[in-house]
């Protein structure tokens, strides 16, 4: 019988996930992180644990390689929107003060 990596309990084929050369029931491959639960399709993996792609251990030092120009964009869009946000709110303390 198969365990599961994470959880330690038998892996039966119905629910059983093949990753990272390890067993693990569908629902305990989630992120060390966050919890969240993985796909094979979905999952990375760093010192055999899975990750999601947000908490991907080797994005904190090679976030650059990661980061796809949809991703750029959406951050540059972010980062006008709460500036404007942030103008409006000092001219309407001007006004009140
Ligand atoms: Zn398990
Ligand atoms: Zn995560």
């Amino acid at each position: 019988m198969q365990s599961c990596a994470r959880c330690g309990f038998v892996v039966y084929p119905a629910e059983k996930i093949n990753c990272i050369d390890q067993n693990w029931h569908k629902a305990c491959f989630h992120c060390d992180v966050c919890k969240m639960v993985l796909t094979a399709n979905n999952f990375v993996s760093h010192k055999k644990r899975p990750y999601c792609s947000v908490h991907n251990p080797r994005n904190n030092t090679f976030t650059s390689v990661y980061e796809t120009p949809i991703n750029i964009n959406a951050k540059k869009q972010s980062k006008a929107s709460s500036e404007v946000g942030s103008h409006h709110r000092t001219a309407r303390l001007f006004v009140y003060c």
